[in-house]
């Protein structure tokens, strides 16, 4: 038998329409960009989906076609020259090497350009044209994927990541091209059909492990796909911070040719999430009170998450918020705080280790929240900002918050950086010389990764602060939408419609 020619390539990136930041080609060097055979040694023993097709692919002995494996990491929209240079690429490395016998795509599903909503349908529809109808298309994308009807149409088998926080983006490529290489081989003849919800879920509640309402979702999709009923069963929970029309919960259901089965369990999937729909809901705490229960409890440090400002959901990660809330009411506590700010990283290289300098701190980002505050800081350390992900959808890869400085505002430490970087655990402040052990405080800008990173924590608590990535999604002045749409709406009937 001839060895199959796959093609495999990455373009990975979550787009957040609240946010103004526009992410370039910079954004997708600081995690990674490789082109062709770059990819096979670059992504080798890291924790992606490019690594987990690859492992699979060799040892089916296929013919491995790499294209390119770009993540921008999250932010506002990619500039529209990013992206073509990012597309054109793909689509060229894909055009040199046809025929080929199938094709795998590692997209997040939430990419957004400048100009362009649905990067996704835009991708494939590109590669559909290449590759011809028959060639078989299997996609695997990220929870929040926004899943579009182009993305229905022109893949043939879509899955998403089954776990959140995110740690099986390796697992999730293998089991793409798992489903890849049964269709070649004829083992299947896959069929896909989705439904959606008119539903937006805050990220908080979405954990599934444990006992939450997405643990129970992961529990049942799974016993679908042991019985045999489906191939795979996905659930898309929905990057919630995009204006976009047929936003929602969706479920993407793959069966072995019956059409009827895919869309009946699909439809019961989405079904449920909307029975559970109060379930997600999150408590938040005002930051002041938050630091006075803080205070009280014993040890730390006691995660201060602040969910609005949070980079891996695309926000500018330049609020100073949180940072003010620390130094009006933490005392003397040992505290620390990442902050976005490119133009104080300067500062401080300027002035030097050890110096004192006056600063604009924060909030120049994304102006919309606040003030940059004025603060007097001594420069503690200056790091280059490279560091390596010890867990999540990066782990293993090792990823730049670009040139950095360690600043001490009385008990604060502040990592003023000059990139945004997601952020696992406390792999960033442990790169810049922090010791979270040592912390009372430590401030979080995400609304998930934390509940596994720092499980061991005395007390965890959300702050309601204001931001692009704000959980109290009732209070974003929607525009493009469809409504009515939980919890913005809350008593209506909903429509389970197909995608
Ligand atoms: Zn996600």
């Amino acid at each position: 038998m001839t060895r199959r020619r796959i093609a495999i390539g990455a373009l990975l990136f979550e787009g957040n329409t609240l946010s103004p930041v526009i992410s370039d080609i910079v954004d997708f060097e600081n995690r990674y960009l490789l082109r062709g055979g770059e990819m096979l040694d670059g992504l080798a023993g890291t924790g992606t989906e490019v690594a987990g097709a690859l492992e699979l692919l060799r040892m089916e002995d296929a013919e491995i076609i790499p294209l390119i494996a770009a993540n921008g990491g999250s932010g506002g929209r990619v500039s529209a020259s990013a992206y073509a240079t990012l597309r054109d690429e793909l689509l060229d490395r894909l055009r040199a090497a046809l025929p080929v016998d199938g094709v795998y795509l590692a997209l997040h599903g939430a990419f957004i350009a400048v100009g362009l909503d649905d990067v996704e349908g835009d991708v494939l529809t590109e590669v559909r044209q290449l590759v011809g109808p028959d060639v078989p298309v299997s996609v695997s994308c990220d929870l929040h994927a926004h899943i579009t009807p182009a993305m229905m149409r022109l893949a043939d088998m879509l899955i998403g990541y089954q776990h959140y926080p995110h740690d099986d983006a390796f697992e999730t490529g293998r089991r793409a091209t798992g489903l890849l290489l049964g269709t070649l081989a004829g083992r299947y003849r896959p069929v896909m059909r989705a439904r959606r919800a008119p539903l937006l879920l805050p990220a908080q509640r979405q954990r599934t492990k444990g006992n939450g309402p997405m643990a129970h979702a992961f529990g049942r999709a799974r016993a679908r796909e042991a019985t045999g009923e489906v191939l795979t069963a996905s659930y898309f929970c929905v990057q919630p911070w995009l204006d976009l029309p047929g936003l929602g919960f969706t479920a993407v259901v793959v069966t072995d040719a019956d059409a009827a089965a895919a869309d009946r369990v699909a439809l019961d999937m989405v079904r449920w999430a909307w029975s559970r729909r109060s379930d997600f809901q999150v408590a938040t705490v005002m930051p002041a009170d938050a630091i006075r229960q803080g205070l009280a409890v014993a040890g730390g440090p006691v995660v201060l998450a602040d969910p609005s400002d949070c980079v891996g959901g695309g926000a500018s990660g330049d609020s100073a918020i949180a940072l003010q809330a620390l130094l009006d009411h933490a005392g003397d506590a040992p505290s620390a705080i990442q902050i976005v700010d490119a133009a104080a990283v300067s500062e401080a290289r300027r002035a030097g280790m050890g110096a004192r300098i006056r600063i604009d701190l924060g909030n120049k980002l994304d102006p919309a929240y606040g003030a940059p505050l004025s603060v007097e800081a001594q420069v503690e350390r200056l790091v280059d900002g490279r560091f390596t992900y010890a867990g999540g959808l990066m782990s293993g890869v090792t990823a730049s918050m670009g040139p950095s400085a360690v600043l001490a505002i009385g008990s604060v430490r502040v990592l003023a950086t000059s990139a945004a970087a997601y952020e696992y655990g406390a792999e960033q402040f442990i790169a810049a010389g922090i010791d979270p052990h040592g912390l009372k405080f430590i401030v979080v800008k995400n609304p998930m990764n934390y509940q596994q990173a720092f499980a061991a924590a005395p007390a965890q608590f959300v702050l309601a602060t204001r931001g692009p990535t704000t959980p109290d999604l009732a209070s974003i002045p929607w525009r493009r939408l469809s409504r009515p749409c939980y919890p913005i709406d809350q008593s209506f009937e909903p429509e389970f419609t197909p995608v």
